[in-house]
């Protein structure tokens, strides 16, 4: 009976070692521009392949990778077919496990890319910068807890979003390819610093002089940041992921210029240092607007794209608000910030009056009638809401409303009219047709109003100024407005 027990947990532990797949990414001491990857694991069907993305390349992430190779249990090499679209086909299936080995060549930087390097890979004097899509090989369309192991110079660390086994320091387990191809990593001299939220932690990699200098400053904003979400929507983002810690990275580097990308949970940003104060702002903007989805597109999430206004028309208001609340910006700064980059843009796109921003495939062709013009409904119901409850109500309830009805199942674009109608209590339909579903421009001036500002025309540009004669209603009205 002992016996037989033995051998039957035995057996399990066997095939449990089976289903493991495990990584071992080496950057040479004498060569960071090339990582090493050796992986074993048990091949489902004949395919190896890499995560989507680099879709202006024929062999899209694998243009990168050099010299890969398969060896069965029997030491021998395993052939296979390297296919047009960049995946490796063996002709059989092998039995038993496979161990593979293949170099990618960190050149991204001589390519261009659509959403910028920020989303490919990257390296500078003091570490380099994969998205995880950019560095694995994988088989099988599912698989759970890979094991990641790096072997990196002297003196480098490695900053990931996954969980470490024990205290050592480069050994990681990756919950699943859902993750995994949503990871990002950066390994070297760089600055790792976390934020904590109860349940939540934030993951900073500040990399380089320029952005070591602002230290405080970007772990002050990320602080400030969070605290000001957490409080508004009432508490930290509610992911489905199995770990008890959720867990968000951003990576922070100088570039030539200023760019950023969301990649499941994590951030990459590229600050130019020597940026204009407008490029400075945009790189707060981004982590800020970003972050917010961690609620605003990811707790809760659209059935369809025709609310794509509202996921980041909405989570642009919101990222105003928090870099006003952060003292980031001021009441001058913001209105400035308005008028200058959010309605020009917004009044410069022929599509303006002519399409509709429920339309959500345009937020590409048409950025600013999404962003902006999101933005401005947020805007108008917001004035709108706290006007017609004499302050009692906002925008922020409508949030939180999302939050807490939406996270198991996802929202439609009625679900938004019908939350807007009990917070105005009354209906919301005309203001759709209209300006929503409809092609016809937001007043944004009609509605700013409510708060006191005014709207000035001053040779060709839109200024909006808070009116010099005080209301106390409209007052109030516009505190809420800038902040909360
Ligand atoms: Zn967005």
């Amino acid at each position: 009976m002992v016996l037989s027990l033995f051998a039957a947990s035995f057996a399990l532990a066997e095939n449990e070692l089976n289903d493991t797949s495990n990584y071992k990414i080496t950057v040479p001491q004498d060569n960071h521009k090339i990582a090493i990857v050796t992986a074993s694991l048990q091949p489902i069907d004949r395919t190896f392949y890499m995560f989507r993305g680099a879709n202006q390349l024929p062999k899209r992430w694998s243009t990168f990778v050099s010299n890969f190779q398969i060896i069965g249990e029997d030491k021998q090499l395993i052939p296979f077919t390297a296919m047009e679209d960049g995946s490796w086909q063996m002709s059989t299936l092998p039995q038993g496990r496979v161990t593979f080995s293949y170099q990618v060549n960190l050149e991204h930087e001589k390519y261009s890319w659509s959403g910028g390097v920020d989303g490919a890979a990257y390296s500078r004097d003091w570490g380099v910068f994969y998205t995880a899509r950019s560095l694995f090989i994988v088989n099988g369309e599912e698989r759970e807890n890979i094991n990641v192991e790096f072997d990196l110079p002297a003196h480098w660390q490695v900053t990931t979003p996954w969980e470490r086994p024990g205290s050592e320091t480069k050994r990681f387990i990756v919950p699943d390819y859902d993750n995994l191809s949503t990871s990002i990593l950066f390994a070297g001299t760089h600055k790792q610093l976390s934020i904590k939220q109860g349940q939540f932690e934030l993951l900073l990699a500040l990399g380089g002089e320029e952005i070591l200098a602002q230290e405080k400053e970007f772990v002050d904003m990320a602080q400030g940041v969070l605290q000001f979400y957490t409080d508004l929507m009432g508490g930290i983002p509610r992911l489905q992921i199995q770990d008890a810690t959720i867990k968000s990275m951003v990576v922070i580097n100088p570039s030539e210029k200023t760019d950023g990308e969301a990649l499941g949970n994590n951030i990459s940003i590229l600050i130019e240092p020597d940026g204009d104060q407008m490029s400075q702002v945009i790189a707060r903007f981004i982590f800020a607007h970003e972050f917010f989805h961690m609620w605003n597109g990811k707790s809760f999430t659209p059935q369809t794209d025709d609310t794509e206004w509202f996921k980041e028309g909405f989570t642009n208001y919101y990222t105003l608000k928090a870099l006003h609340h952060i003292g980031y910006l001021n009441d001058e700064s913001f209105l400035e910030l308005l008028a200058n980059f959010f309605y020009q843009k917004y009044d410069s796109d022929d599509g303006v009056g002519n399409l509709s921003m429920s339309n959500g495939e345009l937020k590409h062709d048409h950025w600013e009638l999404i962003y902006s013009g999101g933005m401005f409904v947020a805007i108008a119901q917001d004035m709108q809401i706290r006007s017609a409850s004499n302050n009692e109500k906002s925008l922020d309830d409508m949030m939180r409303f999302m939050f807490d009805n939406y996270t198991d199942s996802s929202y439609n674009i009625g679900d938004v009219e019908r939350a807007l109608n009990m917070l105005n209590n009354d209906s919301q339909e005309d203001f759709f047709n209209r300006y929503i579903v409809g092609t016809e421009r937001i007043p944004l001036a009609q509605y700013l109003e409510l708060a006191n500002i005014e709207t000035i025309q001053d040779d060709g540009q839109t200024i909006f100024k808070i009116r010099e004669e005080p209301d106390e209603d409209k007052s109030k009205i516009r505190s809420g407005f800038f902040d909360q």
